[in-house]
């Protein structure tokens, strides 16, 4: 494809500046991603009206800039590709091989996370980032510039929107490209991220270090030309650079707004930095620079016996000179220096790539599987990661020599867990350079300190210790011991707990309702039983505050169900009771009639049939009509409960067919009997049958199946009665 003049400017602009970087390069592979990158995108256009095809080359100049290897180079031209244009990720696999498309993957996934500012959503972005540059280092590198330079561009976007961005870059990418150690990229971002998020500070610290130039400038050339000219003479022949620099805005603006300092507090706000061959040289250059100025105590650090976590190294120290000016001196190897500038994309500037078996980037990645790992609340993971990123360090020491190395704030506890999670369950007290400390005590770089431990059974760390340890680690295994150890106590703490919490939440119910609704919570807490739950809650592991909420938020819902009908008024408008006294549970209004086929009495055992359309039909139990097996019936749920109501005074009609020989009064005997039982009769027919005998039905109203049984019974013992029998209508 022939590239319009204008492109094949830009295209020898890029191989410019990759042929400045030392090393091979594919220039083959990068014209063709650059091609597809500009026929793609073709007319694209960014917010700034641009050509959107500019975006990624000026993201791909800045990942050669980081010295990154061409596969890099290739993606970073190509990877708004499959999220904004036709092209698949098969066709950028088939073209530039497997890698590039993984990488190109990995930054479209990423770029796909929506990032919320809530801070369980945030989290869970940030976790998913980590995980995707724990699969290949370059997506997250790639990710980096391309923030960089969505930054840089920042100001086509809407206020809010420059706002938002900014906030998530020095939330998120900022710390990210500072634990790579990819410091070049981290200044900028931060940079670039105060300057809108508070233009106004960051104007006023412009302002201060402008007011400033002068004077810096011309008493740092002074020094500078004594330093060269001490070292000439001490150190002949040893290569040095000298170079001053200006602590970053972001740096200063931490210091003043958040620390609140004043501008003049800050010693290292000028900083020489000199920079030489070998670490011998270094410590060498450390003695002449405090031979010739005074030191400030307790501002010698060491980073080269004992790199950052991020694998800076570097020596600082802050020294007064004859001007009066505090200032830093930092001092390295060119090695040191270049990892301090570009990190982890180190590896590829000096073509060492990352390999499983490279220790230092072992190391360097470790911290990204320690948060993974780490078994935590999400919103756990967004603090976790603003302290072990953002601040410094503070190395102390055990009694054998063995440096710690813990966050800024950090207790004697935190060095305990560091040592060994042994070391911290056993732990019965501390002595800080010889001296017995609070427990509470903040570790300060130098310290010595000897942490006092007891066998006997029984000890083990306190619930408090949750509040005093700062490092994610140490409080994540003390929580681990107490779900272990301390499983009865956990329970009867979190039971305890949480009871509390809720009678001041005024969550009160019947204890039956309580447990269930619990029972209820602890199922949506992915607890097996009530107990588990309460244990959580005990050593930690579900925190009430996060908790509580959620419970009460179901027990309004509850309330707000049961606020109609009192359990009272529940139950009386789902019972109908018949005029007959027959109740049937579980049904509103309907019709409910006694079935003819079996005419149950008050005593009989009844059950209701719901028919089709004609209400409940009630039988007896052991009418022929109701299966004997419920459960076994066509429809089972068709057979509802019924039966009498107390009282039973109603009255009951009934037919009775009574046989007998015939006589002549017999009729008014019968009438007798049922007279003298006070029955009702409504009706009676006698008539003659065949070989001398008689047949009377009466029509009875009886007050119970037991009054019908004994008006039966004594019509029986009527002479000439053989049978009396209940018959249905
Ligand atoms: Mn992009």
């Amino acid at each position: 494809m022939e590239l319009k003049l204008k492109y094949e400017k830009n295209f020898k602009h890029l191989e410019g500046i990759i042929k400045e970087q030392q090393g091979n390069y594919d220039l083959e592979m990068i014209r063709k991603a650059f091609e597809l990158c500009v026929s793609a995108h073709k007319g694209q256009y960014r917010k700034s009206s641009e050509e959107f095809y500019f975006h990624p080359y000026s993201v791909a100049k800045i990942i050669v800039q980081l010295g990154m290897d061409s596969e890099s180079i290739a993606a970073a031209l190509l990877h708004d590709v499959v999220e904004d244009t036709d092209i698949q990720l098969e066709q950028i696999k088939s073209m530039f091989g497997a890698d590039v498309a993984l990488i190109v993957d990995g930054v479209t996934k990423i770029g796909r996370i929506q990032y919320v500012s809530r801070e369980q959503q945030q989290a869970e972005s940030l976790r998913k980032m980590l995980i995707a540059m724990g699969k290949d280092i370059r997506v997250i590198i790639i990710k980096l510039a391309d923030r960089l330079h969505n930054m840089r561009t920042i100001d086509s976007l809407p206020d809010q929107k420059q706002r938002d961005k900014a906030l998530e870059t020095i939330e998120v990418f900022a710390p990210i490209a500072h634990r790579l150690g990819i410091r070049s990229i981290k200044d900028e971002l931060e940079d670039l991220a105060i300057k809108h998020l508070d233009p106004i500070a960051y104007h006023e610290i412009e302002g201060l270090l402008a007011a400033k130039q002068d004077f810096r400038e011309s008493t740092f050339n002074s020094i500078r030309a004594r330093i060269e000219e001490r070292l000439g003479h001490d150190m002949p022949g040893v290569n040095f650079a000298l170079q001053s620099r200006v602590k970053s805005i972001p740096g200063i603006y931490r210091k003043m707004f958040i620390q609140g300092k004043d501008f003049d507090e800050i010693y290292d706000v000028y900083a020489l930095r000199i920079i030489t061959d070998t670490v011998t040289d270094c410590y060498n250059v450390l003695g002449i620079m405090h031979d010739m100025f005074r030191p400030i105590p307790n501002r010698f650090k060491d980073y080269i016996s004992t790199p950052k976590p991020n694998m800076y190294q570097s020596l600082h120290t802050t020294v007064i000179g004859r001007e009066a000016v505090p200032f830093e001196i930092q001092i390295r190897t060119f090695d040191m220096h270049h990892t301090a500038e570009f990190g982890i994309a180190a590896h590829w500037k000096y073509k060492e790539g990352i390999t499983k078996n490279n220790k230092q980037m072992e190391d360097r990645l470790a911290w990204i599987r320690q948060i993974l790992e780490a078994d935590e609340d999400a919103s756990d993971l967004i603090r976790t990661i603003k302290i072990d990123l953002s601040q410094e360090d503070v190395f102390a020491v055990t009694p054998k020599g063995d440096v710690i190395n813990l966050p800024a704030g950090s207790t004697v506890i935190d060095f305990a867990f560091a040592i060994h999670s042994a070391v911290g369950v056993r732990m019965i007290g501390a002595k800080v350079d010889g001296k017995i400390v609070q427990i509470n005590h903040v570790v300060k770089t130098g310290e010595v300190i000897e942490i006092l431990t007891t066998n006997a059974a029984g000890h083990g760390p306190s619930r408090d210790w949750l509040n005093i340890a700062v490092t994610s680690s140490a409080k994540a295994k003390i929580r681990s011991w107490f779900k272990k150890e301390r499983r009865e106590e956990n329970i009867e703490t979190g039971r305890t707990a949480l009871e509390t919490e809720l009678r001041r939440n005024s969550v009160v119910l019947p204890e039956k309702e309580m447990r269930e609704l619990l029972e209820e919570t602890a199922k949506k807490q992915k607890c097996p039983n009530l107990e588990e739950l309460y244990a959580s809650i005990g050593y930690g592991g579900i925190l009430l505050e996060k908790l509580v909420p959620k419970i009460k938020e179901d027990y309004v819902k509850l309330i707000k169900a049961n606020e109609k009908p009192s359990i009272e008024e529940y139950i009386q408008k789902h019972v109908v009771r018949t005029p007959e006294g027959v109740v049937i549970e579980g049904i509103d209004n309907c019709l409910v009639k006694l079935s003819k086929c079996c005419a149950p009495l008050p005593g009989d055992d009844i059950i209701g049939f719901i028919t089709r359309g004609h209400g409940v039909s009630v039988h007896k139990r052991d009418c022929v009509n109701v299966p004997v097996n419920i459960a076994e019936a066509d429809e089972p749920s068709r057979w509802i409960k019924a039966y009498w109501a107390d009282s039973g005074q109603q009255n009951f009609t009934s037919t009775l067919q009574i046989s007998a020989i015939d006589r002549d009064g017999l009729l008014a005997e019968v009438t007798n009997v049922l007279f003298n039982m006070r029955v009702g009769l409504h009706a009676i027919n006698g008539r003659a049958i065949k070989g001398g005998n008689c047949a009377i039905s009466v029509t009875v109203s009886a007050a119970s199946v037991e009054h019908l049984k004994s008006i039966i019974a004594k019509l029986q013992k009527l002479e000439g009665v053989y049978s009396v029998e209940r018959i249905n209508q």
